[in-house]
């Protein structure tokens, strides 16, 4: 655990912790629908994954948002806090935590919303565009999650504008996309310690 100042506190994500995974997968879900709600498409970056670090930012013992780091590109794939704990300095707090003990210069990933624009100013970070290929993954996963959409709905015309895709069963495939994106983590996490058991045995 890692004090900040203002009772903030960072404490590692613990994949094989089952209240770890349900309270990440409750953020990102919310981060995704209200990225949705902003720019009417998956927000991509991930909240767990195999080449991150993810860590909870916590409040009097109580998660209240959280991060993930790419060590190898020193950025910042996704930060977030809940709403009710924004505006009061937090992020800016943990991002200069996360600057000081950085060797280079930190980075945020791209797209940036306006906050995290703002927040890459103050603090004078570097921006970290996608890779070519995640460019193209990215891509790919948007073209699977319209169709997806297309192939399911059933809301005909009350969906609005038809060359969109439903605003609900978008939101619905966020839901599913969320609890998909941790589990993977949490089966592969899985493999890695059973593989690494393997490989100690004789110890
Ligand atoms: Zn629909």
């Amino acid at each position: 655990m890692t004090v900040l100042e203002q009772g903030i506190t960072l404490d590692v994500f613990v994949t094989e912790r089952a209240e770890d995974v349900d309270d990440l997968l409750g953020m990102y879900t919310n981060f995704l629908l209200e990225e949705f709600d902003r720019i009417g498409e998956l927000a991509f970056g991930n909240a767990a994954a195999g080449y991150l670090l993810t860590s909870f930012i916590r409040c009097d013992d109580h998660n209240i948002g959280f991060f993930s780091l790419d060590p190898a590109g020193y950025s910042v794939e996704l930060i977030y806090l809940k709403p009710e704990y924004r505006g009061r300095g937090i992020a800016t707090l943990v991002l200069q935590h996360l600057k000081q003990h950085c060797p280079q210069q930190l980075a945020l990933k791209t797209p940036l919303s306006p906050g995290g624009e703002a927040l890459a100013d103050k603090l004078e970070l570097g921006r970290a565009d996608n890779l070519p290929h995640e460019e193209a993954t990215n891509e790919d996963v948007l073209q699977v999650i319209r169709a997806g959409i297309k192939a399911t709905c059933k809301h005909g015309k009350s969906a609005g504008n038809p060359s969109k895709p439903c605003k609900r069963c978008y939101q619905k495939t966020l839901r599913r996309y969320a609890v998909e994106a941790l589990n993977k983590v949490v089966t592969e996490t899985r493999q890695v310690l059973a593989l690494r058991a393997g490989t100690s045995s004789r110890r």
